[in-house]
């Protein structure tokens, strides 16, 4: 009976072993989809600005496309009334932005 008993725990203790694989291997292959993922947004990126280079009126209308902080058209960052509600709410908070 001890020696069933004994023999059932090893069994367990392997489980146990297997389970801290398993989530270990989990672990390392989350780890590298996310480095995957962050590599082909770089080589993205670069083929991107790669492109742009070769294609001034791509920059030329990215640069026109509007506010750099909200994103609409017909205005610049500095006139856009998000950003000023940001600069308000932060100085208001302490934090004084040049
Ligand atoms: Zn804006």
């Amino acid at each position: 009976m001890e020696e069933l008993l004994r023999e059932a725990q090893k069994v367990y203790v392997k489980r146990e072993d297997e389970k801290q694989k398993q989530k270990a291997k989990m672990m390392v292959a989350a780890v590298e989809e996310i480095t995957k993922r962050r590599q082909e947004y770089r080589d993205d990126r670069k083929k991107e600005e790669k492109y742009e280079k070769q294609n001034p009126v791509i920059r030329e209308r990215k640069q026109q496309a509007g506010c750099y902080y909200c994103g609409k058209a017909g205005h610049f960052k500095r006139d856009c009334p998000d950003f000023q509600t940001e600069k308000e709410t932060v100085s208001l908070m302490g934090f004084e932005e040049e």
